[in-house]
């Protein structure tokens, strides 16, 4: 299944021409996901060609307005749109009560349910097959980071061994590569480790949000293949970054360092800057796999080799 991830805004606190405030966007297969929901995400899903109408979810980070302030227009919008489909929103405390508000901020009523959960670091949720694990950030209101965690995916399935040892086309294939035994045309037993390889390790995909450096992020890092992390600051500015609740890239380079992750992508860049290139040149001098996210930047995230 393929598992896509697309830069909608990495601008910190107000949007310029240049970069929106946050949000990230996830697809997996048919179903879209989005990470925060800053004012003008609607357009930027446009922009970036996602197709918006199967967003499945949307999980926030935290309530500056500068994450959340594109949920209202997004309601409206699926309400135009004549969705009738349930969304649900996940966050910190507080998710709740913001959700109430965006619905009824102007007068509409909507076909569809938006349902708001309020997570608990202590137990994951389960979407459609990813486990999301959360964690506190450090920040200057209660913040949440988000893990997002594939389960482990069937190995690559040898059609022509299958045929050759006589497995008919169609669905014994599909029940192969979930692990059943099948019968095969002249009665034989075909065994799933005869044809389908290893299973492959899920993906996984870890969200900071806006953070100073700390010990939960490093813990739900771990391993993962993807970090996407605050990186407000350059060193220049490290002291504001610790007065604002954020980090420099640097720091955020030695977090994805420490939790031995595949490749960094900053991003919450604050618009005082040009460019992000002091950015990632300080990042990259602690850890080499960090890349510097842009509005519409769009990556697949593979599966490993079986
Ligand atoms: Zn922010
Ligand atoms: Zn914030």
């Amino acid at each position: 299944m393929d598992l896509r991830l697309t830069f909608l805004g990495t601008g910190a606190g107000y949007p310029t021409p240049e970069r929106n405030v946050t949000a990230l966007a996830v697809e997996r297969g048919r179903r879209l996901y989005l990470l925060d929901c800053g004012e003008g995400t609607l357009r930027a899903l446009q922009a970036a060609g996602v197709g918006y109408g199967r967003l499945r979810a949307v999980l926030f980070s935290h309530f500056h307005a500068d994450h959340c302030l594109g949920l209202p227009g997004l309601l409206q919008t699926f309400q135009l749109m004549g969705r009738e489909r349930r969304l649900d929103v996940y966050g910190p405390p507080g998710t709740k009560e913001f959700v109430r508000r965006a619905v009824n901020l102007a007068p509409f009523s909507p076909g569809f349910c938006t349902i708001a959960h309020e997570v608990a670091p202590d137990t994951p949720v389960e979407l459609d097959g990813l486990t999301v694990t959360s964690a506190w950030m450090d920040h200057s209101a209660p913040v949440l980071g988000y893990r997002l965690q594939e389960l482990d995916q069937p190995g690559r399935m040898d059609a022509e061994r299958a045929r050759a040892l006589g497995v008919p086309e169609g669905p014994a294939l599909g029940r192969l590569k979930a692990g059943e035994t099948v019968i095969g045309a002249d009665g034989r037993t075909v065994r799933p480790e005869e044809v389908v390889g290893r299973s492959r390790p899920g993906r996984s995909l870890v969200f900071s949000s806006d953070t100073r450096p700390n010990r939960n992020l490093t813990e739900l890092a771990e391993g993962a293949d993807l970090l996407v992390h605050d990186s407000t600051f350059t060193g220049e500015h490290r002291e504001r970054a610790n007065e604002t609740g954020h980090s420099t890239a640097a720091q955020a380079a030695a977090t994805a360092r420490e939790a031995g992750v595949g490749t960094l992508y900053l991003w919450h860049f604050s618009q005082r800057y040009r460019d992000s290139d002091t950015h990632l040149s300080e990042a990259r001098a602690v850890f080499p796999a960090t890349e510097a996210s842009v509005d519409g930047l769009s990556l697949e995230l593979p599966l490993g080799k079986d």
